[in-house]
């Protein structure tokens, strides 16, 4: 049962474990908590939080243009609206590939295809994503160069690999910034770091793919052509 969500619920094992001691899978219809239970994938429907996961093949690559006011998790104790409430019409567990905070907006990409996501988000792939960050303040030269040296922060050093001002207002700015990591906050930690909390946070690219031609809280598929751009760029 854990070996089976784990493969195919996009979930780690140890994650899939603990899901299964909290009562938050069911096997044709019954709650079970026991981690080795042998399930058949002809057979057996499987469900993960409501929501069935199964082994089949067919695999689903989706884009969403995620908007701020949205929870990157598949279930919220406080009943928050989350990204998979906008996938309505999607019946099978899609996972997302990494995160973005609940006021983030932009490029989400949701998959089925749990190796992909894995390759996707692991830091040695150095994929590519990009942010444009509404901060308090007058962002200068200095500071630019700052986020490209790389900025101290408690779980270690981020760096960004292109920081650029898009504009100057009287008091706040809008930065455009690149990183090849992808912890969590990094992008208004690095900016709180040198003075410029974020106030608004959008990613305008994720391995070379935006949200051109969808509106906020749209999705659609990727096409073949893109799920290829990302099979090579997690290589
Ligand atoms: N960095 C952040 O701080 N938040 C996000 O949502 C994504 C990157």
């Amino acid at each position: 049962m854990n070996r089976f969500l784990a493969q195919h619920g996009g979930i780690s094992r140890r994650q899939a474990d603990r899901y299964i001691l909290e009562g938050r899978a069911q096997v044709n219809g019954q709650c079970v908590k026991e981690l080795g239970l042998r399930v058949n994938p002809e057979r057996d429907e499987v469900f993960l939080d409501g929501v069935r996961v199964s082994a089949e093949k067919t695999r689903l690559y989706l884009l969403l243009n995620k908007p701020a006011g949205y929870l990157v998790t598949s279930a919220d104790p406080q009943g928050r609206s989350t990204v998979f409430d906008l996938l309505d019409s999607i019946k099978s567990r899609v996972f997302s590939v990494g995160r973005l905070d609940y006021d983030t907006e932009g490029v989400l990409l949701l998959t089925n295809d749990g190796e992909l996501a894995h390759r996707l988000t692991h830091p040695s792939h150095k994929i590519i994503k990009g942010y444009q960050a509404k901060v308090i303040g007058i962002v200068d030269d200095r500071k630019l160069k700052n986020l490209l040296k790389g900025i101290q922060l408690d779980d270690g050093i981020s760096r960004a690999t292109t920081a650029k001002l898009l504009y100057r207002k009287a008091d706040h700015s809008e930065i455009y910034l690149e990183l090849t990591t992808g912890k969590k906050r990094q992008v208004k930690r690095m900016l709180a770091a040198i003075g410029h909390p974020v106030i608004s946070l959008r990613r305008m690219i994720f391995a070379g793919i935006n949200t051109e031609g969808l509106s906020s809280g749209q999705w659609r598929h990727l096409s073949t052509n893109e799920v290829k751009r990302l099979r090579s760029a997690g290589r």
